[in-house]
């Protein structure tokens, strides 16, 4: 059983039981994991932390995930769609500014007209930037068909978290029903990597009735999936949902940001030259949140660029950080946070998904 750090041999793939002993520990353990994924971040992607300006479309949701504020039964919240002047104007901020990328997320959706609307929407954003601003995408289970025509368009990443690989767990914070299958979930990301996408996904951490196994068994299947890029965070209760009303966490929200640092260094380890993301729930719970995951093992940083009167309404979970924020401050304030850890803004660039050249 390993109970040190230092009986880990780095240079073989890692064990199941090994990844959860890392995602575990804590003291001198833990700072010598974090130490070490950092020391490899750079080495292998360099001191640059690319932005990816995040545009939060719109909150309307077909779908009921029990753990989220903005699902489809939650009443409480009201419901908005940016027109599309408006996407753009963010879009505009986001070149400007010399982020090298926007993602266009929103809740999930796939009638025709929303099809067609993010399909132009693309299309003008290449557009407007000369064709220079990388566009992500993060809008849900789609068709292979609709990804593809996406694609051709111009968007080039996606991301969709598998949110957990343990079937019995998903299906616990799902519906019971076509929409909500884990199935689904693994054909859509085989499809995204089909198409041609950076392919990122990820999970959330500290669910109720997950256990350190599943976490580990989480990374083994970022890694065998090949996923280009991850975005982790921990799991935050919402108080309107279902899931907070009815389970608690396992784990303490201090414990939940320990084990997704952890996580973060862990897979940087695993997968040195993938894109890892600092993930926004992390700074819910510190406020230096995605600072200590920059230092530990992410280069990616996705700032709010939704205009600042909607932003309340696309609240995950409680205690969503930025959310009476102009673009400006969230600008300002993140520079100076990534000067803070050392590293470098790799701003005007895509910054792009070693991992997924390297497989070409
Ligand atoms: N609707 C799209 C989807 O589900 O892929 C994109 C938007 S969805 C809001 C983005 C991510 O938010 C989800 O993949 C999920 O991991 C995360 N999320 C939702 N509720 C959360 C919660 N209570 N705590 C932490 N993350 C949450
Ligand atoms: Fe909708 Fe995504 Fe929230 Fe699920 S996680 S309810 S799909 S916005």
């Amino acid at each position: 059983m390993t109970t040190n750090i230092n009986q880990i041999d780095f240079k073989k793939s890692l064990s199941g039981e090994e990844i959860a002993f890392l995602i575990g520990c804590s003291g001198d353990n833990s700072k010598a994991l974090r130490e070490m994924a950092g020391q490899k971040t750079i080495e292998i992607r360099g001191s640059k932390v690319w932005f990816r300006g995040l545009i939060e479309l719109s909150n309307i949701c077909i779908k009921d995930c029990f753990y989220c504020g903005i699902r489809k039964s939650n009443t409480k919240v009201p419901r908005y769609n940016l027109d599309d002047e408006a996407i753009i104007q963010a879009a505009r901020y986001a070149f400007e500014n010399r982020y090298g990328s926007v993602v266009l997320q929103s809740g999930e959706r796939f009638d025709d007209e929303f099809i067609d609307r993010i399909d132009k929407l693309i299309k003008r954003i290449k557009e407007i930037s000369d064709n220079k601003i990388g566009i992500t995408l993060s809008l849900g289970e789609q068709t292979k068909e609709t990804y593809q025509k996406w694609f051709n368009s111009g968007a080039h990443r996606y991301l969709l978290r598998v949110e957990t690989t343990s079937k019995d767990l998903y299906q616990k914070l799902h519906p019971e029903n076509e929409l909500h299958s884990f199935e689904r979930r693994l054909e859509a990301l085989k499809a995204l990597q089909e198409v041609g996408y950076q392919t990122g996904s990820g999970v959330m951490v500290g669910l109720p009735g997950q256990t350190i196994s599943d976490l580990a068994n989480d990374l083994l299947f970022l890694k065998e999936f090949d996923i280009d890029m991850v975005g982790m965070g921990p799991y935050i209760e919402h108080e309107d949902t279902p899931l907070a009303k009815s389970h608690q966490s396992p784990y303490t929200q201090e414990e939940r940001l320990k084990m997704t640092l952890n996580m973060i260094a862990t897979l940087r380890l695993m997968m040195p030259d993938i894109n890892i993301a600092a993930s926004t729930a992390l700074q819910a719970i510190d406020p230096m949140g995605r600072e200590k995951a920059i230092k530990c093992g992410a280069n990616i940083i996705m700032p709010n660029i939704t205009p600042a009167a909607e932003r309340k309404n696309y609240q995950l979970y409680n205690n969503k950080p930025c959310i009476d924020e102009s673009a400006d401050d969230c600008l300002s304030c993140l520079q100076m946070r990534i000067a803070f850890t050392g590293r470098e803004t790799g701003l005007g660039e895509w910054g792009d998904s070693l991992h997924f050249f390297k497989k070409q």
